[in-house]
């Protein structure tokens, strides 16, 4: 922790602050620096409380707390432990793909088959889309449970679900191998209290825009309240049109350095059209990333929610194919 103070600092002052360390941060030792005070030694999860009140004096400026200080499980790799089946992320590239949304059965089950077939690892099962508009459609909701129960059977594959509400979580528990907390949930805290609880496996995405910190926070929400297998996946920063596609890199290869999760990439959300993803796709595998979550269905044509930028069977194959060769090199 490093305490920025103002430029002339009373005696007075600077005891107030050193008594206030001592009795917010037990055990902290505290040592004057260029910069200010620095503090180590102390119990990191007692700092998001202590930063406030120490803030408070006349003679702080301001507080930085590192990222490990901020988020001491997310980022302790240490202790914790790897994937258990069906889900594993410690065997090779992984591909999570499927439509945007389940609409029906039939082209829910070819799809899943198809996929399987070309390599997928896990299968994108979304009941509930996350919408900008109210009458845009949203899902199948739990109408598709069956879908996606008959689709994980016959093709044998894990299913990934975005929970978008915490009411969701224990009717999907049965159902689904992974939750995915959508980018525009990535700050909903009382979603990831509950997810975390679910002791399911979860992939978060990013928010648009959010920093590094931020994200790791919200990943900390979910180790603390009882997630043990945890995934992230960069998605970019485009909010609704299209001008802002491409993914952020340096964040995902930062996220991976600090936490030793495994982070995924979403080609898809940050294209929008289906040529740029799949060359997106490829951008994303080489520069790091341990798997992708990606939109590809038998009919993107059909598709009600993101048929443009969802590939084709034939082309995900392709993909597949481009990464493993690459890979295995
Ligand atoms: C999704 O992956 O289905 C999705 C809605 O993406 P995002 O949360 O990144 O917008
Ligand atoms: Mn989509």
């Amino acid at each position: 922790m490093l305490i920025h103070l103002t430029r002339t600092i009373s005696r007075q002052d600077r005891q107030e602050l050193l008594r206030r360390v001592a009795l917010l941060l037990p055990g902290a030792r505290a040592r004057s620096s260029a910069a200010g005070l620095t503090v180590t030694g102390f119990f990191p999860a007692k700092a998001a409380d202590a930063v406030p009140l120490l803030e408070n004096l006349p003679a702080v400026l301001n507080i930085e707390l590192a990222v490990q200080e901020l988020c001491p499980l997310a980022t302790n790799a240490a202790a914790r432990k790897s994937f258990s089946k069906p889900l594993d992320f410690s065997g090779g590239f992984i591909f999570i793909a499927g439509p945007c949304a389940v609409e029906g059965e039939a082209s829910y089950l070819a799809s899943a088959m198809a996929l399987k077939a070309a390599g997928a690892s896990a299968l994108r099962a979304p009941l509930f889309k996350p919408r900008s508009s109210p009458y845009a459609f949203q899902g199948i909701g739990f109408a598709g449970l069956k879908i996606i129960a008959r689709a994980k059977k016959i093709s044998g594959l894990p299913l990934v679900t975005e929970t978008t509400d915490p009411r969701q979580i224990a009717r999907l528990a049965p159902v689904c191998d992974m939750l995915q907390i959508g980018a525009r949930n990535m700050r909903n805290y009382e979603l990831l209290k509950e997810a975390g609880r679910s002791g399911l496996p979860v992939l978060l995405k990013r928010a648009m825009r959010a920093t590094l910190k931020e994200w790791l926070l919200s990943a900390e929400y979910l180790l603390k309240h009882g997630t043990r297998d945890l995934a992230l996946c960069e998605r970019g920063d485009s909010v609704f049109s299209a001008d802002n596609t491409g993914l952020d890199f340096a964040i995902m290869r930062a996220a991976k350095k600090t936490t030793g999760l495994p982070v995924l990439a979403d080609p898809s959300h940050s294209s929008r059209e289906r040529t740029l993803a799949a060359a997106l796709a490829l951008k994303a595998a080489a520069a790091g990333a341990d798997g992708l979550l990606i939109e590809a269905s038998v009919d993107p044509r059909g598709a009600r929610v993101d048929g443009r930028q969802t590939l084709t069977v034939e082309k995900f194959s392709k993909i597949v194919g481009a990464i493993l060769c690459k890979k295995t090199k």
